[in-house]
């Protein structure tokens, strides 16, 4: 994936990304579970991919299937978007 600029940002702390620097990069993909017609096999495709917050080492490393469940529980339903 090409950056458009030159530094690479954590979204959380701030810091700067530098060249050769491990990071996580939290992408939102868009998929479709299909079955391929010839294996039979259950294969998932990737419509569109796009990062929706790179995060340092540091920041990334506390980033999980709990942090995502407060995430969640804080997106608004689509349809009831008032609620804050
Ligand atoms: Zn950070």
């Amino acid at each position: 994936m090409e950056i458009e600029n030159d530094v690479n940002i954590c979204g959380k702390c701030g810091c700067e990304i530098s060249f050769g620097t491990r990071y996580y990069s939290i992408v939102r993909n868009l998929e479709v579970f299909c079955k391929n017609p010839e294996t039979e096999e259950t294969e998932i495709e990737i419509d569109t991919s796009e990062e929706v917050i790179s995060l340092c080492k540091s920041c990334g490393s506390v980033f999980n299937q709990n942090s995502l469940k407060v995430i969640l529980e804080h997106l608004p339903i689509p349809g009831q978007e008032t609620r804050n």
